[in-house]
């Protein structure tokens, strides 16, 4: 049986297979008269062809695009060296993690009727596969996950630029570039631009941590990034992980009417990721040394795209890395998997002070999404717009919001400024404006629009009957959901339907017609996060959620990253406090081998700890390495397990780690998002029911998959 390890960590390979395999697919139901028929070649049997009033959106998307202006695709195609030949790669534990068959379709066709034109030119240009150069002594390889990875030529050999997500890639990338310009030279140092897992898990594929660790191999990277690279995901880890299955659209096939890419790439690749701590740190704002012979300028941009963040000039070469703060899009304000709030202000005069110290002399720019940028006035047109861009959707939402346009109106209100919409790299491949406008007033006003009817209000399951038996019943919603599906008027049409959904989370003719009206809002956007987002709630509609085992895949490594502080932090969050309401001790934590300690108190069904202090009277010392807690975070060794062999001392009362252990819950991955979508029949649905997850060790840290962006 598959673990829940297993089961994550192919879950991007795996989509399609999932999706595709006729265990999953529903027993086609008996057509009902008032339905649309299913589109023959659709992934899914209850699949619909986009209907006219989307086709005109298309065709009116099409009309206004400045499909004119082709310099992206000369500017991806520039530099060209060679093709990654094959077009899969194998991940070490045996499945596929990299797979490009997927999206080969991609070129089949000048236009699909299903794909928003724009969506679809920015996955046809991320079809680009193989090695690149940008300058000479500067090459990227391209195309073999969400992210790009590059080599810059050192005095002892190559400068690696954010090593992709998991070391197969890394290693296939290596391999190419070996084989046309590398010159069998190793590699002579890393950076890390920035905390987001696809810039350094794939790490391993290339270094060995020995020669980090003997300082053979610098590894580079803006300052606490070791703390931010897994914080973001671990408190709300879980619910993170189940949303990525909407923004990602992880259970949609590689298909025209279901996943066409990502925007920022076209997957994220399903390999081993691991983490090496750097070995220095880029602290000040601006900051001045010499990797591997090559003078090198750091640009600290923190709380931009990631927490942590940086840009690297390198003056001899003209060569302006933006990491991931300027790439071919307009990126996340709001990330739809869920994340704080960017700010999008900090972000732009990040941008143009990048513009005022190196933009003026870099006559090329690249990034590691995306294509490179060559000449200064190319440079300084894509970071003049990307640092307006970024201002704009700031001040025009506060504007807009400082004349009472709400959270729940702004997305309709805003527009980015046509000069601006009319260039490519302004496109709402990542962030869309609708989402990241609703964001700019999230982050500086908060959910609430100020109606009191929203400020407390019941939750939808509550309110929803009501709803359907003022509307007069399900049948009615079901004629005039059907009737606006039928006019094209599918937000009014999800508004009503959604209420009888909620209300009546069984009724399948209701979930379907919700699908059939998602789906074609899918279909409409440009942004591939709102697509798949609509895509995949239709999906469960109409199928349910997968059941079956789960697992998360997160490496020892990334458990090692985890300061102990946060671990306990999360334990706070996995712990189900309604067991806890009779509780209350004090634990006094110590890990010697690093000296710290923690003082851990149960109390008011609340577990706290605060660093650098103990009790004075505590009821149990536990004093263990944190080298040895470490076994007992990553699932290897039990605690119990190792105060039994002595690795682990406690003083006191031993039974308050059976109490506290009681009260620890395993988030489950596959929590229901549309009502009645995990309840439903297996003869039905096709899913294999399955009991709870598989149950971790209490103490086990359980972080999920590493996100990547
Ligand atoms: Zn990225």
């Amino acid at each position: 049986m598959t673990t829940r390890r297993q089961f994550l960590a192919s879950v991007p390979a795996a989509a399609a297979a999932f999706a595709l395999s006729d265990q999953f697919i529903l027993d086609a139901a008996p057509a009902r008269a008032q339905q649309i028929d299913p589109l023959q070649g659709h992934f899914h049997p209850k699949g619909k062809a986009p209907s006219k009033f989307t086709l005109e959106v298309l065709k009116r998307a099409k009309a206004t695009l400045p499909f004119a202006d082709e310099r992206d695709f000369e500017e991806k195609q520039k530099g060209f060296i060679a093709p990654m030949k094959d077009l899969q790669i194998m991940a070490d534990a045996g499945h596929v993690a990299w797979d490009m068959k997927r999206f080969q379709f991609l070129d089949a066709q000048d236009e699909f009727d299903s794909i928003h034109p724009s969506l679809h030119r920015i996955s046809r240009l991320n079809n680009n596969y193989g090695l690149y150069e940008v300058i000479p002594g500067i090459y990227q390889v391209r195309g073999v996950d969400l992210s790009d990875i590059s080599f810059v030529r050192g005095k002892t050999g190559w400068i690696v630029f954010d090593p992709l997500v998991s070391a197969e890639v890394v290693r296939a990338a290596w391999k190419l570039f070996q084989e046309h310009v590398g010159e069998g030279l190793p590699v002579s140092a890393v950076i890390h631009s920035h905390t987001h897992g696809d810039h350094w898990g794939g790490v391993r594929g290339l270094v060995d941590e020995a020669d980090v660790r003997s300082g053979k191999i610098p590894i580079i990277a803006p300052v606490d990034f070791m703390d931010f690279t897994v914080s973001e995901n671990v408190y709300a880890g879980n619910a993170m992980n189940r949303r990525l299955f909407y923004q990602y659209g992880l259970l949609l096939p590689a298909a025209p009417h279901g996943y066409v890419g990502q925007g920022l790439g076209q997957a994220v690749s399903a390999g081993a990721t691991g983490l090496i701590a750097p070995t220095r740190y880029v602290e000040k704002d601006i900051e001045e040394f010499e990797v591997d012979g090559v003078r090198m300028v750091f640009q600290n941009t923190p709380n931009t795209e990631a927490p942590r963040e940086m840009n690297t000039y390198i003056p001899d070469m003209k060569a302006l890395w933006m990491a991931e703060n300027v790439t071919a899009t307009l990126h996340n304000i709001y990330t739809l998997r869920g994340a704080q709030i960017r700010d999008p202000l900090g972000w732009s005069k990040y941008i143009g002070e990048a513009l005022y110290r190196f933009g003026l002399d870099a006559e090329v720019m690249f990034a590691s999404h995306h294509w490179p940028r060559w000449g200064n006035e190319r440079v300084q047109e894509v970071l003049r717009g990307q640092r307006d861009l970024y201002a704009h959707m700031n001040n025009q939402v506060l504007h807009l919001a400082n004349q009472g346009v709400t959270i729940n109106e702004i997305h309709n209100v805003y527009e980015v400024p046509k000069g601006l919409q009319a260039k490519w790299f302004c496109r709402g491949y990542h962030g869309s404006p609708q989402h990241n406008a609703r964001g700019v007033i999230q982050r500086y006003l908060g959910f609430w629009d100020c109606n009191p009817t929203t400020l407390i209000p019941l939750s939808p399951s509550d309110s929803a009957p009501l709803y359907v038996e003022m509307m007069g019943g399900a049948e009615k919603i079901m004629v005039r959901g059907r009737e606006l599906h039928d006019a094209g008027k599918y937000l009014l049409a999800s508004e009503i339907v959604d209420k009888l959904v909620q209300a009546e989370p069984n009724n399948q003719e209701a979930k379907d017609l919700l699908a059939d009206i998602f789906e074609q809002i899918g279909y409409q956007q440009e942004n591939p996060g709102l697509r798949n987002s609509f895509l995949a709630a239709a999906y469960e509609l109409r199928s349910g959620i997968p059941q079956g085992e789960t697992a998360s895949s997160s490496s020892p490594d990334i458990i090692k990253a985890m300061s102990t502080e946060l671990f306990l932090n999360f334990l706070g969050i996995r712990m189900d406090s309604r067991k806890a309401e009779d509780m209350r001790f004090t634990i006094n934590l110590i890990t010697p081998d690093n000296g710290e300690k923690f003082l851990v108190e149960l109390e008011n069904a609340t577990l706290t700890n605060i660093k650098g202090f103990l009790a004075d009277k505590p009821d149990l010392t536990l004093t263990i390495n944190r080298a040895d807690l470490e076994q007992t975070m990553t699932g290897a060794k039990t605690l119990e397990a190792q105060i039994a062999e002595g690795t682990a001392k406690v003083e006191g009362d031993a039974g308050i780690l059976k109490q506290l252990a009681s009260t620890m819950v395993e988030f489950d991955p596959r929590f229901e998002i549309m009502p009645g979508t995990k309840a439903m029949h297996p003869q039905v649905t096709g899913y294999v029911e399955s009991g709870p997850p598989e149950t971790a060790d209490p103490y086990q840290a359980v972080p999920r998959q590493t996100i990547a962006e």
